[in-house]
């Protein structure tokens, strides 16, 4: 049996070690469980309209083939407790933020993806939480989330039943490692690991609040606003949401900042005035494995080597694609995805 060392174990690396042992690799994941990992910071959204900017055609296109791997990744998973959102709700608070939602809809809907506009009284009808402040916005009926946390410990626990091997500590260099093919996973760490990989840092916070009692239930969708020109998120969990996010690209700093903390929550409450009565769990921040164009580096560095990082604000949405194609790849297959390919940058 040939072996994979997996020099990474965040949300990346787990999804590619359970798809390579179970197309026969034997497979050892090298981790030093570091706290600058972001898969367990991150909200959880499979953001493909929330994350897609007016005219990045390249990557919508690519959110929306990860996306189409999620129903079977799900079914393996055999967990339905990880799905936190079936669909999102994008909403405008000024009128030019309304304006914004607008643009954004409109070029989604040019591309097929599907997106259903809303009144203000429509988007209270699906979250009655919602301020009286939001105008207009879309449905985006597609977009779901998961609850990252719950999906890394049903990958822990699944890995594991397949015979991965996990190996506590840090690895200094990709050479020392005996096994016939290396994959590198490392998140932010992995231009360190093959320097001139162009993977850089790209802090994040996010707050954890939990529902107290007497207190409006969570929502139902995912629910993202544009306040006055500024986006905040509400991610629905069991038991409370996720605001998200800020983001400071070139910041490998981990402690959260009293402005960013004090930014999400005035934005949280103007779209969500309910959540004042929540009660603040956590203030997280987390590091995004960004690369210069937005999209993962998957692929071949050399004869032994692979990459599979710089997932940025989306390793969430893209751990299953990211996977399948991993497995592919080291199956001999040619791979079609110019826009992930290592070699784009040279
Ligand atoms: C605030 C925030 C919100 C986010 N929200 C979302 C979201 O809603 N949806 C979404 O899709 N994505 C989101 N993301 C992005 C997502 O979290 C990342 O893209 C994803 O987690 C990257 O996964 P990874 O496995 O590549 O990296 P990581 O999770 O960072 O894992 C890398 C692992 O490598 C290990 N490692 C590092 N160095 C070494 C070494 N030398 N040897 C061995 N192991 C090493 C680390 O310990 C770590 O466990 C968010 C991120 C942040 C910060």
């Amino acid at each position: 049996m040939k072996t994979l060392g997996i020099v990474g174990g965040g949300v990346i690396g787990l999804s590619c070690a359970l798809r390579a042992a179970e197309s026969g690799w034997q497979v050892t994941i090298h981790d030093p469980v570091r706290a600058d990992a972001a898969s367990a910071v991150a909200a959880g959204m499979l953001g493909i309209a929330g994350e897609s900017r007016t005219g990045e055609d390249t990557y919508l296109a690519f959110a929306e083939r990860a996306m189409a791997r999620w129903p079977a990744f799900l079914e393996r998973l055999a967990d339905p407790g990880v799905i936190a959102a079936r669909a999102s709700v994008m909403a405008g608070v000024d009128s030019a933020d309304v304006g914004e939602l607008t643009m954004a809809a409109d070029w989604l809907g040019e591309r097929g993806h599907p997106v259903q506009s809303l009144t203000g009284k429509e988007i209270r009808e699906l979250e009655p939480a919602v301020s009286t402040r939001v105008r207009r916005g879309f449905l985006a009926g597609r977009e779901m989330a998961v609850d990252n946390r719950r999906l890394l410990a049903v990958l822990t626990d699944a890995v594991a039943e397949v015979g991965v091997r996990r190996v506590e500590g840090e690895i200094i260099d990709l050479d020392s490692l005996p096994d016939d093919q290396v994959l590198l996973t490392a998140g932010v760490a992995s231009a360190k690991l093959w320097p001139g990989l162009p993977v850089y840092p790209s802090k994040g916070e996010v707050l954890r609040l939990g529902w107290a009692r007497g207190a409006l239930a969570p929502p139902k969708h995912v629910v993202r606003g544009l306040i006055n020109g500024r986006a905040v998120y509400i991610v629905p969990r069991s038991d409370g949401v996720v605001v998200g996010a800020t983001q400071y690209d070139g910041d490998a700093d981990l402690q959260p900042v009293v402005g960013g903390v004090a930014d999400l929550l005035a934005d949280a409450i103007e779209l969500m005035p309910s959540l004042r009565e929540y009660r603040l769990l956590s203030a997280d921040a987390g590091l995004r494995p960004l690369t210069p164009d937005g999209l993962p580096i998957i692929g071949r560095l050399d004869n032994r080597t692979w990459a599979a990082t710089g997932h940025g604000r989306n390793g969430i949405l893209m751990c299953a694609i990211t996977a399948d194609l991993v497995a592919d790849m080291l199956a001999g297959y040619s791979i079609d995805e110019p826009a992930i390919d290592p070699g784009r940058f040279s």
